[in-house]
């Protein structure tokens, strides 16, 4: 029975991804070895490794002057490593929630924070506007997608100091305009790839700035100096990585694959503005989140939420259950996620109203 898998991270792959990774674990480009068993080192990952660069350069149009790294440790490992690398004095951040805050954190061990908004008054429910940057930072962070409160930021914000991103969860969701970045990192488990695989994107000039001596592995430059392969690279997801990639392709890119999910989540939020039992966690339809969509019970309803999740077990929709910081549901519509899933949680949405 087909399983509608709705989980937030690590998520739902395309089935190109999974089918042709495979067969690489088998036998990887006729080696009749592994790709886990073979030299990073040797022409044919070699050869991956170059075509899933480029790949990431064409698909999101990555200008001239920045470097495409493969790395490893996670969005969690950047939060750091970022102002490590960038952040000379002081740096401004938007809190949109746990992973802004963590990101915050760990830069406070670099250098001068400064929180220009958070949404925190309001569980993270939307995204601050109208708040001013100061001109005197060396950066300007944001998360474009917040996985556990279910907003986005659909536009670059309009100021006069670098952007840095954390666009973990909504990265190929849609176009972005790289030159306005800095620096933009994402983990690869939520549209990409299996963990293990970090992206960074990182604008050449931006670097060798901060006069501080960096760890050998914490500095972008020894990475973009080795052509990514530094060390041994997490070889196996770069190789899933690039099958993905080739699916995104395939598909005609990311404005193709941002109507797609446009589609997905318009079939699940219309859905939730009028089912009298449910109701979108996000009020303000243009801070929605495209690839988190949380949900919660309506007044009257909530003592028969356990419900939900039974009928939802029954129907094989996997990974509903909300984040303990936000409870309720979390269905995450990622590249990947079919709008047969999508319609599938729909009908059960429909058929739970009208049981009660
Ligand atoms: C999942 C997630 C993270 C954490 O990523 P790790 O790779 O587990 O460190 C950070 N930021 C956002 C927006 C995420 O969705």
């Amino acid at each position: 029975m087909k399983k509608h898998n709705f989980s937030a991270g690590p998520s739902i792959l395309p089935e190109f991804t999974k089918e042709e990774t495979a067969k690489a674990i088998i036998d990887f480009a006729g080696t009749g070895l592994s790709v886990m068993e073979v030299s990073h080192r040797g022409a044919e990952f070699q050869a991956v490794v170059d075509e899933t660069i480029q790949l990431i350069k064409e698909i999101l149009s990555v200008p001239e002057g920045y470097s495409v790294l493969l790395l490893q440790g996670g969005a969690s490992l950047q939060f750091y490593m970022a102002p490590l690398n960038l952040l000379v004095k002081k740096a401004a951040y938007l809190n949109t929630g746990v992973w802004a805050s963590k990101a915050m954190k760990e830069a406070k061990l670099v250098g001068e924070v400064i929180e220009v908004a958070s949404s925190k008054d309001k569980n993270h429910t939307y995204v601050p506007k109208g708040y001013e940057v100061p001109a005197d930072v060396d950066y300007f962070h944001i998360t474009t997608n917040n996985t556990i409160y279910g907003t986005e930021m659909f536009s670059d914000p309009e100021v006069c100091v670098p952007l840095v991103a954390d666009m973990s969860s909504d990265i190929f969701s849609r176009p972005v305009d790289i030159s306005k970045y800095d620096l933009i990192y994402a983990g690869a488990q939520k549209n990409l790839a299996p963990a293990g695989l970090t992206l960074v994107i990182v604008k050449d000039a931006a670097l060798g700035k901060t006069g501080r001596t960096l760890p050998t592995m914490l500095n972008y430059q020894t990475h973009i100096d080795n052509g990514t392969m530094f060390n041994t690279p997490p070889c196996v997801a770069i190789y899933a990585a690039l099958q993905t990639l080739k699916w995104i392709k395939n598909l005609g890119g990311l404005e193709v694959i941002q109507k797609m999910n446009v589609a997905k989540a318009k079939v699940i939020y219309d859905e939730l503005d009028r089912n009298k039992c449910f109701k979108a966690v996000v009020p303000n339809k243009e801070d929605r989140s495209l690839m988190n969509i949380c949900f919660v019970m309506r007044e009257g309803y909530e003592a028969v939420e356990a419900d939900f999740l039974a009928l939802a077990k029954q129907r094989n929709l996997i990974g509903l259950k909300g984040h303990r910081s936000v409870g309720g549901f979390r269905a995450s519509t990622y590249n990947a996620l079919p709008i047969e899933s999508a319609q599938a949680l729909v009908d059960a949405l429909k058929e739970f109203e009208a049981n009660h």
